[in-house]
This record gives structure tokens, C-alpha cells and sequence, in this order.
């Protein structure tokens, strides 16, 4: 393995134990730590940030958009305790990373992005990477993905002011959503929905993030 991967995957494991307090989680699961580790993260960020595509921070992806910080997208992952036969609906490709990530872990990965220059770049990417179990559109993700629907897990990875009704209808019971909640460029909390059996929800703050906003919302 790469250098640079490992001292990012290092990172990761730190700022997990660091915030092990909020998040009630000293380790990730090894499935989830294996699949960032056979992601490469340098393939999906802008030739012009190649150097830092390891560190463990945010990078502009152009379009005033971000890939988020692979401590962040590591936990997110986890959160949605995936099994091998789920079907996951992510909104906010962005980048195509965090697809990617869920790809290697789950049955197939929806995934929609608002920008379609980004979802186009993201399209390609991974076609040109072999990622065959990953059907992505341009469009707003606020009404989820119907056709295919109803989904093992959902991930939103841009900062929504409430947890858009249609996303929770498109859960399945059993199944978990993770979604950034709070005022767009202000404070927001990583908050897990979870689905029981019988379509009762529990919902909890996991910690304070700053995502870049949804788009659109109600539109
Ligand atoms: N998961 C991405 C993170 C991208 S940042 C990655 O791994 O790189 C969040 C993305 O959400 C941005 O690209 C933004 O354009 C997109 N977005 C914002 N509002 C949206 C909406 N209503 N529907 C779909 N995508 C949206």
C-alpha cells in the first residue's frame, strides 16, 4: 500500500478514537476501513490538487462544491452499517468518492447530483475506474429516486435545513439514513435516521459538520 494511504488511513483512526466520545464509535468496522483503503482517493479529485488527495481534509472539486474529508465519509459509511446485498441512494455525487467507497460494500449504489457537469465527471470516472454496480443521474435529489426505491440505506453529503420527507419514505424498514442537518453555512449536526421494523423512527445527532448546502430543497 501506498505511503500516503496509510498515513491517511492513520488519520482517519485517530480522528475517530479523538471523537469516540460524540460518536460512540472508538473503531470502524475493517469492512469499511478495507474499502477506503482500495479507493483511490487521487483519481476523484482535480489534477490540480493531486498532492493532497490523501490528506485527510476536504478538497474543492470545482463548482464551489467539495469531496468531502475522508474521516467524514469513512464515518458516514459506517453509520449506514451496509451488508453486502443492500442497495444504497446517495444524494450529492459530487466527486463520485463516496459512490465509490459504497460500491465496494454493497449490492448496487444509486446516486444523484444536482450539478451536471459534476455528475457527467463522476459518470465517467467510474466507468473509466471499472465501477459496474454504480447507476448515477444529474438532478435534484430532494424527491430520492422512486423507480428504485425502496433503499437498505440512504446518505445525503450536502447540509439539508430538515430531512426531506420523501428520503424517509424511500427507506426501508430496517434501514438507516445519514444525513448533515442544519442551517446552510452554519452550524450543522451528522444526524442517523434509523427505520425499525415497524416504520418507527428513531432519530440522533452524531456531531457537529459542515457540509456544503442543498440545493433546490422543496423544489
Ligand atoms: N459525496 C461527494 C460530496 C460532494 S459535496 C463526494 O464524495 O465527493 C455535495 C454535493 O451535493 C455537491 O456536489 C452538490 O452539488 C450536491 N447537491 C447539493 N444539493 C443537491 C440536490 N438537491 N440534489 C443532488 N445533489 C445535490
Amino acid at each position: 500500500m501506498k505511503e500516503k494511504m496509510k498515513q491517511m488511513l492513520n488519520a482517519i483512526e485517530r480522528e475517530v478514537k479523538f471523537t469516540q466520545q460524540m460518536t460512540g464509535r472508538s473503531a470502524l468496522d475493517p469492512r469499511v476501513m478495507l474499502a477506503i483503503a482500495r479507493t483511490p482517493r487521487d483519481k476523484f479529485v482535480p489534477e490540480t490538487f493531486i498532492d493532497s488527495a490523501f490528506n485527510n481534509a476536504p478538497l474543492p472539486i470545482g463548482h464551489g462544491q467539495t469531496i468531502s474529508q475522508p474521516y467524514i465519509v469513512a464515518l458516514m459509511t459506517d453509520l449506514l452499517e451496509l451488508e453486502k446485498d443492500d442497495t444504497v441512494l446517495e444524494i450529492g455525487t459530487g466527486s463520485g468518492y463516496q459512490a465509490a467507497i459504497l460500491a465496494l460494500l454493497c449490492r448496487k449504489v444509486y446516486t444523484i447530483e444536482y450539478v451536471t457537469e459534476l455528475a457527467d465527471m463522476a459518470k465517467a470516472h467510474f466507468k473509466e475506474l471499472g465501477y459496474r454496480n454504480i447507476e448515477s443521474m444529474a438532478g435534484n435529489g430532494y424527491d430520492g429516486w422512486p423507480e428504485y426505491a425502496p433503499f437498505d440505506g440512504i446518505i445525503v453529503t450536502a447540509a439539508a435545513t430538515h430531512i426531506p420527507e420523501a428520503l424517509i419514505e424511500q427507506l426501508k424498514p430496517g434501514g438507516r439514513m445519514v444525513i448533515p442537518v442544519g442551517q446552510q453555512n452554519r452550524y450543522q449536526e451528522l444526524t442517523l435516521l434509523e427505520k425499525d421494523e415497524d416504520g418507527q423512527l428513531k432519530i440522533r445527532s452524531i456531531l457537529g459538520v459542515a457540509f456544503v448546502p442543498f440545493q433546490a430543497e422543496g423544489r
